[in-house]
């Protein structure tokens, strides 16, 4: 580390930022955790109202557990899946109110750059790893600038939704019409309902917040007549990977993408198999998404558009850290080939830490989902394991740093051949690409329904 005395400041106090501080206090080391948002797991509270499909076993960290032990607190049912607010309430608040944590995480304090002091980008010199790192940080509209040994980027990527066009980029019209579509995973059966209610939605995306979205908008169906899905993919539906179902290491995960199968294969949801969105626009009542199937260009109808096309890291506030980044995955080379979807299926990674996290810049480090860059299968518990692996770097524990901890359950759909090959195996026949004109229905059901307890407006 740079400088003893100055801390070791955390972007982010999501699960992964939070138990890296919980290691940092295990080791000796002093952590200032700086979240951006007005609590604890902020972005976590964001989907707050979705089951995980992870378990408590593997939903908390040891050190952090630890912390919350010694004050009393009672752990909840290993083998239970809680909601992302539960996770907040029953774990990550009680963890930040502890005493060895409280006063050290600065909520509505957002990093908007980091570099080492008196050194741009450029500048070499064999004082630069030994200068401390400077933190950019906007609290309460002012500007504060403070001094780091080491930083940890605990960030994720919550914040920085994949769009919904073709290329990468978002598709003309999109931005326009911002108002009609959301990223990520709207509270469709709470919060959300009257604005799906009786609504055509076209959900974009393949993973598993998009199953998350289509599942729930078939719950609403049930109920609110009218209520129509559309569900965009960018690959044909015989190459879409629903996931292991029945063999993957995590009942609920696998269950998620057999259930959604299941949706499409009954036709309870239609697939536009493959569809990529060339553009956006109002006609009248409606939103027409333009775009393409293979050689054939087609436009849909819908009232509202989900996209729930993953995520990418935010970067701008890295620009004078000396990043080592994998062009295509945005993870560090070393980790990449591990997680890379276009060589990997299933998700199920190796477990990993400070050695393969490492970036040219010494003493930083990018962890927990943002770690993954644009890869899709984080999981909490990989986080953990990066986090106690880099504190023990800190620490200069090298045997500990480099040591594995972790077990993690397979996806049951394993394999590092392509895609498109390994999908073709476990996700039943193929089907026929189907693209249909969808007449758009009126946008909303009647008064705004009270979300019942399970959080459906019935
Ligand atoms: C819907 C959904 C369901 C998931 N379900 C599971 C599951 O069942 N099991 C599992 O293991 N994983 C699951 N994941 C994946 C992953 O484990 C979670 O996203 C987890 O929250 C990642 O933790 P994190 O701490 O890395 O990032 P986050 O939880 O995203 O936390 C990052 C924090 O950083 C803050 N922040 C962002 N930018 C700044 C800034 N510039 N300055 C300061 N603070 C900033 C954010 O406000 C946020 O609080 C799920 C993800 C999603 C989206």
């Amino acid at each position: 580390m740079a400088e003893g005395s100055l801390p070791v400041v955390i972007v982010g106090a999501g699960p992964v930022g939070l138990a890296g501080a919980s290691h940092l206090l295990a080791r000796g080391l002093s952590p200032l955790v700086l979240e951006a948002g007005p609590e604890v797991g902020h972005a976590v509270h964001a989907w707050g109202h979705v089951r995980m499909f992870s378990p408590w076993r593997y939903n908390t960290d040891a050190a952090s557990r630890a912390l919350l032990e010694a004050e009393g607190w009672a752990a909840p049912d290993p083998e239970a899946y809680p909601t992302g607010a539960e996770l907040v309430r029953d774990y990550l608040a009680p963890l930040a109110a502890t005493p060895a944590l409280r006063g050290r995480i600065r909520t509505g304090a957002k990093v908007v750059g980091i570099a080492r002091r008196d050194h741009g980008r450029l500048h070499d010199g064999a004082s630069r790893d030994a200068a401390p790192f400077v933190v950019h940080v906007e609290e309460g509209g002012a500007m504060e600038a403070l001094e780091a040994a080491a930083v940890i980027d605990c960030s994720g990527t919550w914040g920085a939704p994949n769009p919904a066009g073709a290329h990468g980029m978002m598709a003309p019209g999109e931005a326009a019409q911002g108002a009609r579509i959301a990223y990520g995973i709207p509270d469709v059966l709470g919060t959300a309902c009257a604005t799906y209610a009786g609504a055509t939605t076209m959900v974009v995306g393949a993973g598993h917040s998009a199953m998350n979205a289509v599942l729930d908008l078939a719950t609403l169906a049930e109920q609110a007549p009218g209520t129509r899905i559309l569900w965009a993919f960018r690959r044909p539906l015989d190459a879409v990977n629903f996931g292991g179902g029945a063999r993957d290491g995590l009942a609920q995960r696998g269950e998620l993408g057999s259930r959604a199968q299941a949706l499409v294969e009954s036709g309870a949801v239609t697939a536009l198999a493959p569809f990529l969105i060339d553009r956006i626009a109002q006609d009248g009542a409606a939103l027409v998404v333009a775009g393409r199937q293979e050689d054939r260009t087609a436009e849909v109808r819908v009232d509202r558009v989900i996209v729930a096309a993953g995520f990418r890291p935010d970067l701008s506030f890295l620009r004078e850290i000396r990043l080592s980044l994998d062009p295509a995955v945005e993870a560090t080379p070393a980790l990449a080939p591990l997680i890379d979807p276009n060589l990997h299926s299933c998700g199920t990674v190796r477990p990993h830490g400070e050695a393969e996290l490492r970036h040219p810049e010494a003493g930083f480090w990018i962890a927990g989902l943002k770690s993954y860059g644009r890869a899709p299968t984080f999981l909490m518990a990989t986080g953990y394991e990066q986090v106690r692996s880099i504190a023990a770097a800190l620490a200069g524990d090298w045997v500990a740093a480099r040591e594995v901890h972790l077990e993690l359950p397979e996806t049951g759909v394993c394999s590092t051949e392509q895609v498109a090959e390994a999908t073709g195996s476990c996700c039943g026949p193929a089907k026929q690409p189907v693209l249909v004109e969808v007449a758009a229905t009126a946008g909303c059901c009647a008064p705004a329904p009270k979300p019942q307890a399970k959080g459906c407006c019935g």
